[in-house]
């Protein structure tokens, strides 16, 4: 009864009309050329939820690349093509993008578990996925469009807010799954079912994530780290003992789960301030995590992430900076320090840094001040540069840069705000400094 469901209403009342005709206009031209088509997955998962996602997954009975072109040519857009997979991505010209997979019997690997013959090729396709919320689709082809395929009682679940695998072989198939249920449990405030919650444990003790690879858990904590409740999740992974059988090094101390939720707090300012910069999450989750451990510890929790070189070097090197801007913004607070003192200390951290600074040190004053330098200071141009030092008869060198600098300063400070009072202090700075050429020589 529940299989039979229509949800076409559902989808022209929750997706931009762009979307909606992309939806319809998919299906007709799988009608055209002989194959069926589908929207799976996170999307239709989502507007059940009523929460739009516009990461658009498509899966087709028939040559999904072939198809993907069809689309490309016919909206108009780009295809990228994996044919190892029998998958592509469409990127049309509004920037839509649109993921096409091939469904197909053969790739299914572990035949025992059903009667793989009488199954039909979208079943399957479905039947490899990690949870029933994300094994729906809707039929796209006119004839049927908007049908619900719902073949593992997905509504059911969403209806009872619960995760739930499709097979008991599911973690072991698969050990990542358990941080995914983890992150979508907590994403959308579900929980795990019983059964599925017994089989993550079963998969525990049968040690299956000391054999996972290191960068197929980072990915997954990566995408964990995006989400709003990262934390609760990072506290379900520490109660499944997860994190300890990643790394034996990874515990969450009371003092890091302080920090974390600080973390948590400083991403909801951060994003208030509605600025452009998006920053790595994972950087700060991981330098909290990190906190208080000895650097060769860090490392190896690194290593067995299979962090890049580059990756581990910058978590360190931030560290270090963050530790000296705590030091050195009490300092500039206790000496009343001027304004232009709080940008050159600010300038030198990446935003990561600028926000677990502030994590580690949550404080009215400090909000204010990193306030102050992310919407304005650090916006300020000055109004000469260093062509206007040249063109005073200065030998280009590094005194070029002290000088701009120090008129920067000025500038923060307000003694310097417009252009006339910024050359003036520039050829003042220059004389003193016996730099200047004669004919350029001021007065
Ligand atoms: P998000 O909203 O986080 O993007 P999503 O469901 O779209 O959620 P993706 O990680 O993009 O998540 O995966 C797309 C789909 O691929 C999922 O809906 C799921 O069905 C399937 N999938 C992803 N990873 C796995 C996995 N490890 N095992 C089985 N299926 C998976």
């Amino acid at each position: 009864r529940m299989r039979e469901r229509n949800v076409r209403i559902m989808l022209r009342d929750r997706l931009p009309r762009e979307l909606f005709n992309i939806l319809l206009r998919a299906g007709e031209l799988a009608r055209d050329v002989g194959m069926e088509a589908y929207a799976v997955g996170g999307f239709i998962r989502d507007i059940l939820l009523n929460t739009p996602n516009s990461d658009l997954d498509l899966v087709v009975e028939g040559d999904g690349i072939a198809f993907a072109r069809t689309l490309a040519q016919s909206m108009g857009g780009r295809v990228r093509a994996h044919h190892k997979f029998r998958t592509a991505v469409v990127i049309l010209e509004n920037g839509q993008r649109i993921d096409v997979a091939t469904a197909r019997l053969e790739y299914y690997e572990y035949p025992a578990a059903l009667p793989t013959v009488e199954l039909s090729s979208i079943k399957m396709d479905l039947y490899r996925r990690d949870f029933t919320i994300n094994a729906l689709a809707v039929q796209l082809n006119p004839a049927n469009f908007g049908k619900l395929v719902d073949f593992f009682g997905a509504q059911r679940d969403i209806k009872n807010r619960v995760v739930r695998v499709l097979h008991s072989l599911s973690f072991v198939e698969d050990p990542t799954r358990i941080l995914r249920a983890i992150r979508f449990a907590k994403r959308y405030n579900f929980r795990i079912g019983g059964q599925t919650d017994r089989l993550i444990r079963n998969a525990m003790q049968l040690d299956m994530i000391p054999k996972l690879s290191g960068s197929r858990i980072f990915h997954e904590l990566n995408l964990i780290f995006e989400e709003e409740h990262a934390v609760d999740c990072l506290r379900q992974m520490r109660d499944y003992r997860l994190l300890e059988a990643i790394h034996p090094l990874l515990t969450l101390t009371p003092a890091q789960e302080n920090l974390l939720e600080e973390i948590e707090k400083v991403r909801d300012w951060y994003r208030l301030l509605y600025l452009d910069e998006k920053p790595r999450n994972w950087m700060i989750y991981l330098l909290a995590v990190f906190n208080g451990m000895p650097e060769e510890d860090i490392l190896s929790v690194c290593t067995r992430l299979n962090l890049t070189k580059r990756q581990s070097s910058d978590i360190l090197t931030l560290r270090t900076q963050t530790n000296e801007t705590v030091y050195r913004f009490k300092m500039w607070r206790h000496r009343g320090g001027p304004v232009s003192e709080l940008f050159f200390m600010l300038e030198m951290l990446p935003l990561e840094g600028l926000l677990f600074f502030m994590s580690r040190y949550n404080q009215e004053e400090v909000r204010k001040s990193l306030s102050m330098y992310l919407t304005q200071l650090k916006g300020m141009e000055l109004d000469v540069s260093g062509r206007d030092l040249k063109g005073m008869g200065l030998e280009p060198g590094p005194l070029y840069g002290e000088i701009l600098r120090k008129l920067r300063a000025a500038m923060l400070d307000g003694q310097a705000t417009c252009r006339d009072d910024q050359l003036a202090l520039a050829r003042r700075l220059a004389k003193d400094q016996r730099y200047i050429g004669l004919d350029a020589a001021p007065r």
